[in-house]
This record gives structure tokens, sequence and C-alpha cells, in this order.
């Protein structure tokens, strides 16, 4: 199973692609982690990619493009895996198509008027990548990882601002490939205002499908 989760950012595609990832046993590919991880290893993609993530603009396709085919070559991909953020524009998806061909595509349907609240309360363990939500996730203890105690943080790209600016880049940028995957007969719909659970069972199903 080769796929890929969409939605608008804090619509949980993250923590979907997670879960769904681990009870399919394929691999879950974040380029928005990977990149991530450049930033704090201070490589030269890091250095490129950190003033337009810091911003909440998309990162140059070249550069992306680079790092997920790079990524694609290891011998892992070949059990398969769910792609998550990545593609965000129609030259990203027509360009994974002469790599990869996918099965699927699965979007994440949450109204944009919810999600403003999502992101500003959204910390992330920077050790684990684990995700909470102060409001309807958080975690046990206040401020540090359930799983390794590692203190939250909160993504720079999370501010109100960032956020205005990628809502803006995925209206503009990143929707028009749900009309692309539907004319290919790939995309799947997943309302996801329910809770995590809930929706990762509508996840799977739309998965083994
Ligand atoms: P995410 O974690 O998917 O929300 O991504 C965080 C940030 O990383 C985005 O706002 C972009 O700046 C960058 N990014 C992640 N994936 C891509 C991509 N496929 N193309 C361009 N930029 C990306």
């Amino acid at each position: 199973m080769k796929a890929t989760f969409i939605g608008p950012p804090g619509a949980g595609k993250g923590t979907q692609a997670k879960l769904a990832a681990k009870s399919l046993g394929i691999l879950h590919l974040s380029t928005g982690d990977m990149l991530r991880s450049a930033v704090k290893a201070g490589t030269k993609l890091g250095k490129e990619a950190e003033g337009y993530m810091a911003a909440g603009k998309l990162v140059p396709d070249t550069l992306v493009l680079e790092m997920l085919k790079e990524r694609l070559k290891e011998p892992d991909t070949a059990r398969g895996f769910i792609l998550d953020g990545f593609p965000r524009n129609v030259q990203q998806a027509e360009a994974l198509s002469k790599i990869v061909p996918l099965d699927l595509a699965v979007y994440f349907h949450v109204p944009l008027s919810d999600l403003l609240v999502r992101l500003v309360e959204r910390r992330t363990c920077p050790k684990c990548g684990r995700l909470y939500n102060l409001k309807t996730q958080p975690p046990r203890k206040k401020m540090v990882c359930d799983d390794d105690d590692t203190k939250l943080t909160h993504r720079p790209d999370d501010t109100e601002s960032a956020v205005t600016t990628r809502f803006e880049v995925y209206e503009k940028e990143t929707a028009p490939l749900l009309e692309l995957y539907r004319q290919k007969g790939l995309l799947r719909v997943i309302p996801a205002t329910g809770e995590v659970d809930e929706i990762q069972l509508e996840v799977i199903s739309a998965m083994r499908k």
C-alpha cells in the first residue's frame, strides 16, 4: 500500500498517519518531520528550508523532491508507506507519479474554523515526535511526553501568523490535489472532526478496501 494523506494544517493527518502506519506495518514518511530534522541537524538543506518553514510557506519543490527521492530509494519503502505532507502541490504530485504511483489518497476533511484552535494548542515531543493537544489530547503530566518524559515544544510555525499563511498556501497550492486524485479514482474522504480512535477506524477501513 502506497498512500498519501492530505488535509489542511491541523487536520490530524500526522497523528492518523502514525497510527495507521503502525497498525498496517508500513512506513510513515512525513516531509515536514524530515525537514525539521534537517533544520535541527543544521544541514545545507535545513539551512535552506528553515526560513520558508518558519514563515509557513512551502519549501521549494526541487529541495523537497530531492530529499524524498533519496528516501524512497531505501529498501524499507518496498513494504509500503504513507506519505504525510507530500505532495503539497500539483507539480509535486506529477513528479511523484513518475517515481512511484500511489494506490490511495486519503483526505481529512475538517472545517477551517476548527483548525486554528487545534494548531495553536498543539504541542510536540521533540524526541519521539508524538503530538499532543493541550485541550483535546493533553499529556498525563503537565507539558512532558507520556512516552519519554521529554519537555514538549510548540512548533515555530504554529503561531497565529504562520498558521494564517499555511491556510492560504493550503487553499491555493494543496487543495487542487483533491480534484486531481478524485479524477484518478484514488480519493477517499474522511470526516475528521471526531475522536482520534473513531477517525482511525475509518482510515483503516478506507485503506483496506
Ligand atoms: P508539515 O509538518 O507537513 O505541516 O510541514 C511543515 C512545513 O514544512 C510546511 O509548512 C512547509 O514549509 C514544509 N514542507 C513540508 N512538506 C513539504 C512539501 N511537500 N513541499 C514543500 N514544503 C513542505
